[in-house]
C-alpha cells in the first residue's frame, strides 16, 4: 500500500459485519438489488476493506474527474476509500510514490497477477508521449498491466467509450480500453467492465468493485459491457418528468415546468439511474435542478463537432428516437 494516508481514529477491526451489511443495504437500494444484492454487495465490500482484492488505478487521457469522483463516494466515504481500502495498490494522485519508484511498484503487481485493474481515460495510441509515467509513455505499462489483471474496470466514459479525448479531430488517436485490448490482442471476453458517466459515479464505481470482490463478472450489456444492475435503465425510463413527456408538456425555456426534451435533453439516450441514486450523495441531479441530461454515459458523448452538448430543435433529436427505437423502448 503505497497511499498517503491521512490518519483516522478507526482501525480496520471497528468495522463489524453489521457496518457492511449496513453499506451494503444502502448500496443496494439505490440500484434496486433487494436483499441478496445487499449481502452480496456487503460481502464485496468487507473484501475489498480486508485486502482480499487488489485493486490498480491507471490514469491515462483523463482531468482526474473520475478519481475525485471516486473519493466523493459516500458508502464508503472519501475517509474510507483512501485509508481503508487498503486493497487499492496504486492511484496516481493518492499515492505517495510516484516516478520510477511507481513503475516498480506496478511491474511487482503485474508479475504478482490477481488484481483488477481500473483504467481512466482514453489511450493515445497514435501520440505515446501524450501519456507518461517516470518519463516513460504509459501504453508498454498499460498493455501488460491489462493483460495480467484479472479483471479490467473503464471507469468514466473516456476510458469506457474514448469520450472528450476520443472526439472528432482526435490529434493523439486515442481510443477506448476496449479498443486497446482488441487492438493488442488481448481477451476482452468476461474481462472487461464499462463504467461510463462524465465523471463515472462514484456509488456505481465502488458497487462494482464490490459486485466483482464478492462474486466476480457481472451481467452486462453485451454491446456496451455496462453492468445491467447499474445501467440496464434510461435516465428517461425513471425521470421524475417522464409525466410531462406523456402528456407533450415541453418546457419551452429552462426554469420552466415540463419535459427538457425541446431543450435538448438527450435522457432517451443515457442508460444509468441518476434518477435514484442522483449525485453528491443524493442531493440533487441534472433534471431535477433543471439542467437537460446530455447523455454523459452515452457512446456518443462529446463524439462529433456537430453533437454539441444541448442540441435545440427537432432535427437534433433523430438519433435519440432511433436510438430509442434499437433498444426497444416503447415509451
Ligand atoms: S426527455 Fe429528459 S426531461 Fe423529458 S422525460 Fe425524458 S429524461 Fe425527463
Ligand atoms: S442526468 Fe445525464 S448528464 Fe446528468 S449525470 Fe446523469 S447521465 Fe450524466
Amino acid at each position: 500500500m503505497a497511499t498517503t494516508a491521512p490518519t483516522t481514529t478507526r482501525s480496520l477491526r471497528s468495522f463489524t459485519r453489521r457496518d457492511f451489511l449496513r453499506a451494503g443495504a444502502f448500496l443496494a437500494g439505490l440500484y434496486g438489488l433487494g436483499r441478496t444484492g445487499a449481502v452480496t454487495l456487503a460481502e464485496g465490500l468487507q473484501r475489498l476493506f480486508e485486502r482480499k482484492q487488489l485493486v490498480l488505478w491507471l490514469q491515462c487521457q483523463s482531468c482526474s474527474g473520475c478519481s475525485v469522483s471516486f473519493l466523493n463516494a459516500d458508502h464508503p466515504g472519501p475517509l474510507d476509500v483512501i485509508t481503508r481500502m487498503a486493497s487499492l495498490v496504486y492511484h496516481p494522485n493518492l499515492s505517495a510514490t510516484q516516478g520510477e519508484q511507481a513503475i516498480e511498484t506496478i511491474r511487482k503487481l503485474i508479475r504478482h497477477g490477481h488484481y483488477v485493474l481500473i483504467c481512466e481515460g482514453a489511450i493515445p495510441l497514435g501520440m505515446p508521449q501524450a501519456c507518461l509515467l517516470a518519463g516513460q509513455p504509459m501504453l508498454e505499462l498499460l498493455n501488460d498491466a491489462l493483460r495480467n489483471a484479472s479483471l479490467v474496470v473503464a471507469a468514466g466514459s473516456c476510458a469506457a467509450f474514448a469520450g472528450i479525448p476520443g472526439a472528432e479531430g482526435n490529434a493523439t488517436g486515442a481510443v477506448c480500453v476496449r479498443d486497446f485490448m482488441e487492438k493488442r490482442d488481448i481477451p476482452v471476453d468476461k474481462r472487461l467492465i464499462n463504467c461510463p458517466g462524465c465523471p463515472c459515479h462514484p456509488d456505481s464505481l465502488v458497487a462494482t468493485l464490490a459486485y466483482v470482490a464478492a462474486r466476480g463478472y457481472p451481467k452486462v450489456n453485451p454491446q456496451l459491457l455496462t453492468p445491467d444492475m447499474i445501467y440496464g435503465r434510461s435516465v428517461h425510463d425513471d425521470c421524475p418528468r417522464f409525466h410531462y413527456w406523456q402528456k407533450n408538456a415541453f418546457a419551452q425555456r429552462f426554469g420552466e415546468e415540463g419535459c427538457l426534451f425541446k431543450l435538448g435533453c438527450l435522457g432517451p439516450l443515457s442508460y444509468t439511474n441518476c434518477p435514484h441514486r442522483q449525485w453528491n450523495g443524493g442531493i440533487n441531479w441534472c433534471i431535477r435542478a433543471g439542467a437537460p441530461c446530455i447523455a454523459c454515459t452515452s457512446p456518443e458523448f462529446a463524439r462529433r463537432r456537430d453533437f454539441a452538448f444541448y442540441r435545440l430543435g427537432e432535427k437534433y433529436h433523430a438519433v435519440t428516437y432511433h436510438e430509442h427505437e434499437r433498444r426497444g423502448d416503447k415509451s
